[in-house]
């Protein structure tokens, strides 16, 4: 019998019993192509590697092609050199500081780097800057609310008064990990809320929400539903005043996630950092404009003062106190590494230059969009030329038998992913699509884009609405379906949050 016989590999098997060779020489003609993959328990016996590795990475097809995701900040592309260097490291634990005391220099270099950009007030050029690593910016705002809290109940210990209910003021559109923050660490969210039009904090409303029990106030850099950065510098001058009013001290956190690396190279007269004089701390994730793969996010404090004791661990670390201040203890050390071979591949040089670039497209879309059916049908709702994030949000303002999610669907028919969602809470009545322009979203992959789009446009325009809604109940019933098998909360626009609190989130 030959190797190319078509006798399939379980009857092989049963004439020659002894013709292992069979069900390992080639992966779909083995007997294991036959089988069912466990889903519920682990297989008695094993298989072979490379029938193992094929399995899951035919499973892993099933996904979107991250390059098409317009929906994500987060980074789909590092270079090989970056690559490489990730993989050489994947067996380092990151919090073995002692065995791997050149992964500590690495995020020490990390964090001075970055609170300089930030602009953090430090005595010399050689002063060590205040931050750590995290797994994301969720992490790093969970630990700057806890500093945040540990400090003002300190002071207010120190007063005689009472320390409970503390509260962070904030817009309601900040992103779900503020109110995770806020509910794990027990603290009351005071939002300030959208109308219509009105998406970025009005900085007097919001100060105006501040009293003694305010730990923290949250500005952000970046808001995830239409890119638009806040009044940082307006925030921190009404805090004075307030602080005064009420004999308080309370600081502003920059939520810095995606603008921390964009606007100091596309808008670096923008105050928003330690320039401003309230801001106590930052964060900012690697992971997104920092082009980093995903698990890498930072939190700077602009100096000790904002980190109390109790919250910190000293670990011995070759023979020098290491302090540690983070959630979890094992991690994996790779993305930092990637993100300490950006910063000395790109510069500030090189990231002027990609940023500038992405705003370009971006700029490039948004006028692409808006010049469609001759600036009748769309309406932006996004900022332009460097003014917030690379990122392109719009709405349908014509009168039209479908929606900004019809629209979504029928791009997704082309691989494109582009999320559909409704506005923060209390403007929840206008629906937007919006496009994140990322490092490899090139100018050609956007012309591409902007045809399909208009492509996606003229199809449903010629669709009759009763189709539409079909589609739309259809797509229904299979998202309940999929979450009903996979048991798992998806994070996108029919969130958790939604149901609990009628609320969407923009999807990061
Ligand atoms: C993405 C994002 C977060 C959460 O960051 P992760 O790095 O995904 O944990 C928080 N705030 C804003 C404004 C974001 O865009």
């Amino acid at each position: 019998m030959g190797f190319l016989s078509t006798v399939p590999a379980t009857e092989r098997l049963e004439a020659h019993p002894d013709h292992e060779h069979y069900i390992s020489s080639t992966v779909y003609g083995s007997a294991l192509a036959a089988e069912e993959i466990p889903r519920f328990e682990m297989a008695e016996e094993e298989m072979p590697a490379r029938v193992a590795a094929r399995f899951v990475h035919d499973e892993l097809l099933m996904d979107g092609n991250p390059a098409l995701n317009l929906a994500s900040f987060v980074t789909t592309y590092m270079e090989e050199e970056a690559e490489k260097l990730m993989v050489e490291n994947l067996s380092k634990n990151f919090i073995d500081l002692e065995e791997y005391p050149a992964l500590g220099e690495i995020e020490s270099r990390c964090v001075n780097m970055i609170a300089r950009l930030f602009n953090a007030p430090l005595d010399n050029k050689d002063a060590e800057a205040v931050g750590v690593s995290t797994i994301g910016s969720s992490e790093a705002i969970i630990l700057s609310c806890l500093a945040a809290k540990k400090r003002w109940q300190n002071l207010r210990k120190a007063a005689g008064k009472s320390t409970e209910h503390p509260n962070i003021v904030m817009n309601a559109a900040v992103q779900v990990c503020w109110e995770k923050a806020a509910r794990y660490l027990e603290v009351e969210e005071k939002y300030w809320y959208c109308s219509q039009g009105k998406y970025l904090a009005d900085p007097k409303e919001m100060i105006d929400l501040v009293d003694e029990n305010t730990i923290l106030v949250c500005g952000i850099l970046g808001s995830t539903y239409t890119g638009g950065y806040e009044n940082i510098a307006e925030i921190s001058k009404l805090l004075e005043v307030k602080n005064k009013q009420l004999g308080t001290d309370v600081w502003i956190h920059v939520d810095a996630a995606s603008g921390g690396f964009v606007a100091p190279f596309t808008n670096p007269n923008l105050l928003w950092d330690f320039r401003v004089p309230r801001v106590c701390s930052i964060n900012a994730s690697g992971h997104k404009y920092g082009l980093s793969y995903a698990g890498v996010g930072w939190a700077v404090w602009r100096n000790t003062n904002f980190l109390p004791k109790e919250i910190l661990f000293t670990v011995n670390y070759l023979g020098a106190p290491q302090v540690s201040f983070t959630l979890n203890f094992s991690k994996s050390a790779v993305q930092v590494i990637g993100q300490y071979y950006q910063f000395l591949r790109l510069g500030k040089g090189g990231y002027r230059a990609i940023m500038t670039n992405l705003q370009k497209t971006a700029d490039y879309l948004a006028e692409e969009v808006v010049r469609i059916q001759d600036g009748t049908m769309f309406e932006l709702m996004c900022e332009m030329r460097g003014k917030g994030l690379p990122l392109v949000a719009w709405r349908i303002k014509a009168d039209k038998h479908y929606d900004e999610f019809a629209i979504a669907r029928h791009l997704r028919s082309r691989g494109w992913i582009v999320p559909a969602y409704t506005m923060a809470p209390h403007a929840e009545q206008t629906k937007l699509l919006r496009v994140v322009v990322r490092e490899d979203f090139s100018r050609h992959r956007c012309e591409v884009f902007v045809r399909d789009l208009k492509d996606a446009i003229d199809f449903l325009d010629k669709t009759p609405s009763e189709i539409i809604q079909h589609l739309a109940n259809a797509s229904k019933n299979n998202a309940k379906q999929s979450h009903k098998s996979a048991k798992v909360k998806h994070h996108h626009e029919h969130d958790s949050l939604q149901a609990k609190h009628g609320k969407t989130h923009g999807v990061c």
